[in-house]
């Protein structure tokens, strides 16, 4: 049986060195709720595992310079426990979806885009808030923004060599409020049928601006550019008129039996989160 070589670097620096050595060689094990199973199949099989959960300084969050950056071993339960990310309800809304308890305590959001699953709940949650990602590697480090992330399915623009070092949330004004909702067949523990986030900024019962996001709709999470330019400058009542009998041109559905009900459903369920938003607002939140 082919050997395979374990690393748990204690700093960033040892990561990117490590990684810069493997290449595609390497695989990242952050939470291991994902990857461990198939490292378990051998349905991945690498010449280096690089556990990443022993650095400090990726588990940080903080704010600065206008934006919550996520640090990228940073867990589920951190983000539900920080004040800073508390300011984003679509994000925690997300989070609270994930798994269960046990997932939450190990499951990390930037396991989340690695997996770049078009369910993952956290994806679509950051893409609707306009998340940054940084990707680090040996010398340097580049920005990706979250609707830029997903190539294909299960495929990210992460290269060999590159970690997700932070994601990076720009903090909005209050008049901004986000949420997120998602159609599974169980409670907990299931993945999402559709889901759906928005961030959105209202004045006097007016939509200004809007982002939409949807996961389970085809290979990747999406944007809803469509519907976002359509519901600028709407009341809030013709906006939720308007969604619900939408069925945007991104959704990229083949199977048909899906994409019956998927097309059946998303409208209701961006008009709920597009209401729970707006409700935020109108009681005040941001
Ligand atoms: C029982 C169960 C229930 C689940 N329920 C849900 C659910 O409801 N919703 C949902 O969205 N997901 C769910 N998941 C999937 C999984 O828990 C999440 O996707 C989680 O966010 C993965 O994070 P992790 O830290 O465990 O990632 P890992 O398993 O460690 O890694 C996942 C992938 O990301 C890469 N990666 C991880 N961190 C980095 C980094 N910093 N830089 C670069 N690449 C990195 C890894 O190489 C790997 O390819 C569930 C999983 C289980 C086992």
């Amino acid at each position: 049986m082919k050997e395979t070589l374990y690393f748990g670097p204690k700093t960033l620096a040892e990561a990117l060195a490590l990684l810069d050595k493997y290449r595609d060689k390497a695989v990242i094990v952050n939470g291991g709720t994902d990857i461990v199973e198939k490292l378990a199949h051998r349905a991945v099989d690498p010449e280096a595992i690089v556990y990443i959960q022993g650095i400090p300084e990726l588990k940080t969050i903080k704010e600065e310079a206008g934006f919550v950056s996520i640090g990228g071993t940073a867990t589920y339960k951190d983000v539900l426990a920080s004040p800073l990310c508390g300011k984003f309800a679509g994000l925690i809304q997300s989070v609270r979806e994930i798994g269960s308890a046990p997932i939450r305590v190990v499951g990390t959001p930037a396991g989340n885009i690695g997996t770049a699953v078009p369910a993952a709940d956290c994806n679509v949650a950051l893409m609707a808030l306009g998340a940054r990602i940084v990707l680090a590697k040996l010398g340097g480090e580049r920005v990706v923004e979250t609707k830029d992330m997903f190539v294909a399915y299960c495929k990210t623009q992460l290269e060999p060599g590159e970690l997700i070092k932070e994601i990076r949330i720009p903090v909005t004004d209050a008049g901004t409020a986000s949420a997120f909702a998602k159609l599974a067949k169980r409670k907990a523990q299931d993945i999402a049928q559709v889901s759906a986030s928005v961030r959105l900024t209202a004045e006097g019962g007016v939509c200004k601006d809007i982002a939409i996001a949807l996961g389970a709709v085809g290979p990747t999470a999406v944007r809803v550019p469509s519907l976002e330019k359509a519901l600028v400058g709407k009341s809030i009542d013709a906006c939720l008129a308007e969604v619900k009998k939408a069925v945007p041109p991104e959704l990229r559905l083949r199977n048909p039996r899906n994409k019956q009900y998927k097309e059946a459903v998303v409208g209701v369920l961006i008009g709920r989160v597009l209401k729970a938003a707006y409700e935020e607002l109108a009681g005040g939140g941001k």
